[in-house]
């Protein structure tokens, strides 16, 4: 072979990702606010062990042959910052850009816990309460079953909005992981949107607790109620009661506590409502 031709087969050997095209990423944003999502599209062949890395976390992806998608996002806690976004299968990244969170000015409540309720306040409360919710989100929908916007899941004011930094008794534990409504004991909750619900039952510090399982990843929680009237794995439809508005749990008051988790991390759920997914 002459010697033009054997640097050019060595230099095609060397070339990275030559051997199949690097899959096509979109993302629905490049920059997010803390408590915001964004949906990841991946097209083009990947192997069925490919995840995306984001903000020190493994996102699962969602679906088959050559179609992924998943949501990732940041919550009120991540450091403001330009980020890698990676789909990865190991240690190699297929493809790769870069997504900004900005920081959004979070304000602090100081609450005063009456001390029957402070004493649950405990370590062990909060590791039975992560071991349940686990055990019941360990297999999730991997199919898209929300359509449209997020229903408020109660017709009632806001009372205190995602990402306050709560205060107990002067101190820090951490922050407001959902949206408050001040609703009467016994308002009726209904279910944001379409999905399954994998978790009704009571835990420690979120009282009378449902998850609806949305898909991709998606779920909504609804907390502190009275009553409930679903089972786990049943499936609900937008604006199916789940319960009824109480003050079970760690809660000064009756109202509902409403989250959004993505992939497991909780991000603001209100523009899910007014706006819809990403
Ligand atoms: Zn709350």
């Amino acid at each position: 072979m002459p010697r033009p031709l054997i640097i050019l087969a060595v230099l095609l050997l060397l070339a990275p990702g030559r051997s199949a095209a690097a899959p096509a990423l979109r993302l629905s944003d490049t920059t997010i606010n803390q408590g915001e999502a964004l949906r990841v599209t991946v097209r083009g062949t990947v192997p069925a062990t490919a995840v995306v890395w984001f903000a020190g976390r493994t996102w699962p992806l969602y679906g088959a042959g050559s179609s992924h998608l998943t949501y990732v996002g940041a919550d009120a806690r991540t450091t403001p910052g330009t980020y890698a976004l990676s789909v990865a299968a190991g240690e190699r990244v297929l493809v790769r850009r870069t997504v900004t969170v900005r920081r959004v000015a979070f304000r602090q409540r100081r609450l005063r816990l009456d001390p029957d309720k402070e004493a649950l306040f405990t370590p062990e409360m909060v590791a039975e309460e992560q071991r349940k919710v686990a055990a019941a989100l360990r297999a999730l929908e991997s199919q898209q079953l929300w359509e449209g916007l997020f229903l408020l899941p109660v017709d009632a004011p806001l009372s205190s909005p995602y990402g306050l930094q709560s205060v107990y008794n002067g101190t820090v534990r951490g922050f407001h992981r959902g949206t408050d409504f001040a609703a009467a004991e016994g308002t009726p909750v209904r279910a944001a949107n379409h999905g399954i619900v994998r978790l009704a039952e009571f835990l420690p510090l979120s009282g009378n607790a449902v998850f609806v399982d949305h898909g991709l990843g998606v779920l909504t929680g609804y907390f502190h109620m009275s009553e409930l009237v679903v089972q786990p794995r049943q499936r609900v439809r937008k604006g199916d009661v789940l319960g009824r508005v109480g003050s079970t749990g760690v809660a000064t008051g009756a109202h509902l506590h409403w989250g959004l988790r993505i992939n497991g991390l909780y991000v603001d759920p209100m523009p899910w409502a007014s706006e819809g997914a990403p």
